[in-house]
């Protein structure tokens, strides 16, 4: 049996493992990259950011400006190369392989709001009004080769938090603004603020679940639960 060579430069391969190898290949771990390097290398050039968060489920960690500081806005760093894809056996490792089941599951869950930034299905962002959140699922463990995720593997994102990388025309934080607003808060609330950080998600309370629920309820009948709810509270 003979071993195949395979080579990113190869354009009969899927661009998700041509990507996987000339990450192998041309940065290895601990090297950095820039998105423009490898949307040069791989052609298809709004898949490139799918294509790198298709390797996360499959083990593979690449870390950007916002999880590194030592790195530049468009830098990548390419921590761990996970399960070689390009072998047939783990060609679908980490693919989009969720039940409709699983899905409704880890959403109501969730409550129906990004874990990570805390904000809720077609609500607007804090910081940038005019954008509006659209949730989706995101890995927080790498799944075996073809198998389903389970709801432990997954954990709704809005698709802001779920990017490699942060579309740099969006609006940026300075520290001095964040920290402007931390330093205002109660020490309870600095208590909280401290203990979501130090998880990096945002635990979601009975009430804010039966929000996010209510939420995605069609307008007369959120009509029909917000009446109950005056008149339970009237009663
Ligand atoms: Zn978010």
């Amino acid at each position: 049996m003979s071993e195949v060579v395979q080579d990113w430069r190869d354009k009969k391969l899927g661009a998700r493992i041509r990507a996987a190898l000339w990450l192998r290949d041309e940065v290895g771990e601990g090297g950095t990259f820039s998105k423009q390097d490898l949307r040069a290398a791989v052609q298809g050039k709004e898949q490139v950011d799918r294509r790198m968060r298709d390797l996360r489920p499959a083990g593979w960690v690449i870390k950007n400006y916002r999880d590194k500081p030592s790195l530049q806005p468009d830098e990548l760093y390419l921590e761990k190369i996970g399960l070689p894809i390009w072998e047939k056996e783990h060609r679908a490792a980490g693919l989009r392989q969720i039940s409709a089941k699983t899905r409704r599951f880890v959403y109501e869950r969730d409550g129906h709001m990004c874990r990570r930034c805390g904000v809720g299905a077609a609500e607007a962002y804090p910081d940038d009004p005019d954008s509006h959140a659209r949730l989706t699922l995101g890995h927080v463990n790498s799944h075996k080769s073809g198998s389903a995720a389970n709801a432990e593997d997954l954990i709704t994102e809005c698709a802001r938090c779920n990017e490699t990388v942060r579309h740099l025309t969006g609006v940026q934080m300075g520290r001095e603004q964040v920290w402007d607003r931390v330093k205002e808060l109660s020490r309870k609330d600095k208590l909280a603020l401290h203990a979501w950080m130090a998880g990096d998600v945002r635990p979601i309370t009975p009430v804010e679940q039966a929000w996010g629920m209510y939420r995605q309820l069609p307008a007369a009948l959120r009509d029909e639960v917000a009446g109950d709810l005056r008149a339970l509270l009237q009663g």
